[in-house]
């Protein structure tokens, strides 16, 4: 049993817009165990589109397409399934009043066009779309069973979410599930995480754990497969145990948690107050705390102090320590901190100060050497690092140094 995943639209192959449909379909696709065999991105063109289709119909027994189903001249999935099903096109009444409604509601005229919506390949199954005005399309051709749907990605999710997965599951298609469970850490390199858990990671192992690096982030990703979900998660849970034993303190969450949602979390549970002030980070420490939900209730604010003189002047940051050391210092990292925590009356202030490039560099203080510091009720901490990297990349990696220190201190408290 494989699948065919094709994405058709003229703006995918240009190189205007990147393809994640087929990215987050084969994902779904992996989670009941249907193995993709092709990604195939198609102008939009009617031979190429004829082609493609009429491939898939030989190759795969499952293809699952997005774009294409719009009211405009270039959208030619209806007519290509027809023709490669060799049938007629015919007139769906309930899309068509579908249709209609969808445009009532949102108090917008009908363009005559919408009507070609509601044409269908005869014999096809719609497939509601609950989230826009074109219906979707099942139908089998050959051995071939093919799930059409739109290209906006929100639509498309809702119609596999809540028609082609248990549709799937109905037919058998379905084979076991498949889990991920992502460890996410941070404060060291690939290398040394990989060298605690070799055991784990070789290619044989059961469940697979693969190790990837994103922006300084390093996770490690847990494949449970079994024939049901409760099986994929109890081989995952040893596995986890082991990782977070022998990883520590680097690990701060898992699946799409960030640092700023393991400070926010710490902050609640120990009742404390944050505020932040940068430099070289211009506000993302700041702004990712104030990504998490109730931030508000424990982040105070944040003075982004970029010029030396804001540092004076709102950071109390005494000039000589500045004429003494140079902004990208620990002590002025450490008294911006200080001063930041007594402005804004917090419990904690973390600070930043460092160089982002690409110019300004020199022997001494390199682009990406950065100093991140931390004050509380007992006292003020510094710690420095020197990436690599872009400007943005020196930047974010930062932040999460900046978070990361306030999470170490949250966990020691
Ligand atoms: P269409 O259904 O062809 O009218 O596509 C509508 C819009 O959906 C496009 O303009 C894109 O913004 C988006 N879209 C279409 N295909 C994809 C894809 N494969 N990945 C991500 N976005 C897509
Ligand atoms: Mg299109």
């Amino acid at each position: 049993m494989k699948a065919e995943i094709l994405s058709i639209g003229s703006e995918l192959t240009s190189g205007q817009n990147l393809d994640t449909n087929s990215q987050w379909l084969s994902q779904r696709l992996a989670e009941i165990g249907i193995h993709v065999g092709w990604h195939t991105t198609i102008a939009d063109d009617f031979d190429d589109n004829i082609a493609a289709f009429r491939i898939a119909s030989q190759r795969a027994h499952l293809v699952l397409a997005t774009g294409g189903l719009g009211p405009t001249l270039d959208d030619l999935t209806r007519e290509v399934l027809a023709k490669v099903a060799g049938v007629e096109l015919t007139f769906h009444e309930p899309s068509w009043q579908h249709i209609k409604e969808m445009f009532a509601r949102r108090k917008r005229p009908m363009p005559e066009r919408n009507r070609v919506q509601a044409m269908l390949p005869a014999g096809a199954e719609v497939i509601p779309n609950p989230r826009g005005t074109a219906p979707g399309i099942w139908m089998q051709i050959g051995n071939a069973r093919f799930a059409c749907m739109p290209g906006v990605p929100s639509e498309m999710f809702a119609m596999f979410n809540d028609w082609i997965r248990p549709r799937l599951e109905q037919m058998g298609f379905a084979h076991g599930v498949r889990i991920q469970r992502k460890i996410n850490t941070f404060g060291t390199g690939e290398s040394h995480i990989e060298e605690k858990l070799l055991d784990l990671t070789r290619r044989d192992h059961v469940p697979e754990v693969g190790i990837t690096a994103s922006d300084a982030t390093i996770s490690l990703r847990i494949f449970g497969s079994a024939p049901t979900r409760e099986e994929a998660l109890a081989q995952i849970a040893p596995v986890e145990q082991t990782i977070r034993q022998r990883l520590g303190k680097f690990v701060f969450g898992v699946d799409d948690e960030e640092l700023q949602n393991a400070v926010i979390e710490l902050l609640a549970a120990k009742h404390l107050s944050i505020a932040t002030a940068e430099s070289v980070t211009a506000g993302l420490v700041c702004h990712r705390l104030g990504q998490v939900p109730g931030a508000s209730l424990y982040l105070r604010g944040g003075i982004v102090a970029y010029d030396a003189r804001v540092k004076v002047a709102l950071l109390a940051v005494p000039q000589a320590l500045i004429d003494e050391h140079g902004v990208i210092s620990a002590p002025v990292v450490e008294a911006m901190a200080v001063g930041c925590r007594t402005k804004m009356r917090s419990d904690l202030a973390v600070s930043t100060v460092g160089l982002a490039g690409p110019g300004g560099g020199s022997p001494e203080k390199p682009i990406g050497l950065v100093y991140v510091g931390l004050a509380w009720d007992g006292g003020v901490s510094s710690s420095s690092f020197s990436w690599s990297g872009t400007r943005m990349e020196i930047q974010s990696r930062t932040a999460k140094m900046a978070l990361n220190a306030v999470r170490l201190h949250l966990l020691g408290r």
